[in-house]
């Protein structure tokens, strides 16, 4: 049983991909930037620390990331879908050797030009009741402003899908992916998915990649 690294940009597809592999297939999805958020909302000390990192497109601390990873991982028995972790070389590190030891990994880039990312983001709306994702151009809700599957009222333009904010997350995902990329191509457990395709073309390719 392999663990699976979600790579790839804001805006690539990594959140949605991993809701559809969670229903057909059963991985537990652990996605870093929904960790902070639930802290954010919550007000806690930690939420307080990272809540304008985060809203500026900025990258919270390595330490604190990987502190939330491992309280909210317990390999036993499970397959994990990490997505949003690492976002750089040393967390690509981190999470082999300090989550991971020597469990098998594989690790699937969701490849897609910047210039794509930047219109999906800023159209992104997210339903603050069910999670469901939706972007006002191409996959907009039935009635504007209700969500489609779970009908609350609630549809988020998160601040950092904001344009200022998202310019620089998609400049910080620029100058960390490379060695992130050559790391786990040098392990040989890479594999790249065209994410310019429409939603279930990717989750086709990515259910033959991941064998489920
Ligand atoms: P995401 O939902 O993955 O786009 O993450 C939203 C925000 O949470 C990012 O822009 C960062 O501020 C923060 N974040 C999420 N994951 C990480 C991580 N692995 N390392 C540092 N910051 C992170």
């Amino acid at each position: 049983m392999k663990q699976v690294i979600f790579l790839g940009a804001p805006g690539s597809g990594k959140g949605t991909q991993a809701k559809l592999l969670v229903a057909d297939c059963g991985f537990n999805h652990l996605s870093t930037g929904d960790l902070l958020r639930a802290e954010v909302a919550k007000e806690s000390e930690l939420g307080l620390k990272v809540k304008n990192i985060m809203e500026n497109g900025e990258l919270v601390g390595d330490d604190i990331v990987l502190e939330l990873l491992k309280i909210n991982c317990d390999l036993t028995g499970s397959q994990y879908l990490f997505d949003g972790f690492p976002r750089n070389l040393a967390q690509a590190k981190a999470l082999d050797e300090l989550v991971l030891g020597g469990t098998e990994s594989v690790a699937v880039y969701l490849d897609l030009d910047l210039d794509v990312l930047l219109e999906r983001l800023v159209n992104r709306r997210t339903c603050g009741d069910c999670g469901a994702i939706y972007n006002l151009v191409h996959s907009a809700p039935k009635v504007a402003g209700t969500c489609d599957k779970c009908g609350g009222s609630n549809l988020l333009h998160r601040d950092d899908d904001k344009a200022l904010a998202v310019s620089k997350r998609l400049a910080v995902f620029k100058n960390t992916i490379t060695p992130v990329l050559e790391y786990y191509e040098q392990k040989g457990n890479l594999r790249r998915i065209d994410a310019s395709q429409n939603m279930d073309q990717v989750l086709v390719q990515m259910k033959e990649t991941l064998g489920c």
